[in-house]
């Protein structure tokens, strides 16, 4: 797949001396560089006046994030069960275009956007009570943005790797759609990284993830991965309701069954198509031919639109009956599901989101 670079890079004044920001630009050789004196007027400006052929995910914004670098998962309502993970924001917005992709109304801000403060990163790491001492903590990248499509620009994982190596309970979790691991092939991981490909029905990867790697190179690129030493992860989320998707979802697993071992597999995540109502609207302004969103939804109780309980449960059978097939010993969950689901269709639901995170912890092999 094409590596990223802007058309454009926007430097807020305030960072454009960082050490970040003259490494971006320096890797983005011949790309006009603009410094304008505020992001927040910027990102205004740009999302209330968008017109013609403007388009964010072409241009990136260097700015400080004032705001906190950790944050537990939201999650949802405590009626869906949510993994306790923590959430490192590095930036927002990412290169490719996933017709599903909820930043498209999370996000008021059109731009790729980078935070370049990166000593304060490490600083707010250093001091947080979120990762205590002891604990296993699992923290991520992947929720603002996907955590390796500008890693060629930021080299995050470098700096990022004495930390974890100083604190036995961390883990980092990267969640990717793209193959972009040339700087983690050599890196001195020890084991602080687990790296995770989203995976979905090959036709859905190619009418509603655009720019996305094929599913054959993500498992490619995981394989050689787990040659490097690294645990892996998959996501199966979202799992898209359409014609013929039992045939769909069974052939991805049937090639990740061929290609990867159970014992690399740290787990693999199940979630279906879900959506505030307000994404409906900008996503199809965006991308007029998707038909994802004319499916059979109703309200969940956190508000989001979600298929039809008979339908979830459905593709949940099948799709964990697969898995359980690939291997008895993966630690398989869902993503925001009722306990009523666990229950109905692995047979057991964990208790509260602390039973769900103590299953995951497990799973981290420091
Ligand atoms: S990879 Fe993730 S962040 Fe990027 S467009 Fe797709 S869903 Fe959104």
């Amino acid at each position: 797949m094409k590596r990223f670079f802007p058309e454009k890079i926007l430097v807020e004044a305030d960072v454009a001396d960082l050490p970040l920001t003259r490494q971006v630009i320096g890797r983005c050789d011949g790309v006009p560089v603009e410094t304008v004196a505020s992001s927040r007027e910027v990102i205004l400006e740009a999302f209330h006046n968008r017109q013609g052929d403007f388009d964010g995910k072409k241009q990136l914004l260097l700015c400080r994030n004032r705001g906190r670098f950790l944050e537990p998962c939201p999650g949802t309502k405590p009626d869906y069960r949510c993994c306790g993970y923590v959430i490192v924001h590095t930036g927002t917005g990412c290169p490719l275009r996933c017709t599903y992709c909820v930043l498209q109304a999370y996000l008021n801000n059109p731009f790729i956007t980078l935070y370049v403060n990166r000593e304060d990163l490490l600083a707010e790491l250093q001091s947080s009570p979120l990762l205590q001492q002891g604990a296993v903590c699992r923290l991520g990248t992947g929720e603002y943005m996907d955590s390796l499509a500008l890693e060629h620009l930021t080299d995050f994982v470098p700096a990022i790797l004495p930390f974890l190596h100083k604190h036995k309970n961390l883990v980092l979790e990267l969640k990717t759609k793209t193959t972009e691991i040339d700087h983690l092939e050599g890196a001195d991981h020890r084991g602080t990284l687990i790296v995770s490909w989203s995976l979905n029905a090959e036709e859905i990867v190619q009418t509603e993830e655009l720019g996305a790697a094929p599913v054959c190179d993500r498992l490619a690129a995981a394989e050689l991965l787990i040659a490097k030493g690294y645990r892996v992860g998959f996501h199966f989320d979202p799992l898209i309701y359409y014609p013929g998707w039992a045939e769909g979802y069974k052939k991805v697993i049937d090639m990740l069954r061929e290609s990867i071992s159970p014992e690399a597999v740290a787990w693999i995540s199940i979630g279906s198509m879900r959506y505030m109502p307000a994404l409906k609207q900008t996503a199809l302004q965006q991308f007029p031919d998707t038909t994802i969103y004319s499916g059979e939804f109703i309200p969940g109780l956190d508000g989001k639109m979600r298929y039809l309980q008979d339908i979830r449960l459905e593709m949940y059978r099948r799709v964990t009956g697969w898995l359980r097939e690939y291997s008895k010993d993966l630690c398989v969950y869902y993503c925001m599901e009722s306990p009523h689901i666990w229950q109905t269709t692995m047979g057991f639901a964990p208790e509260s989101n602390t039973a769900l995170k103590r299953m995951l912890d497990q799973q981290v092999k420091i």
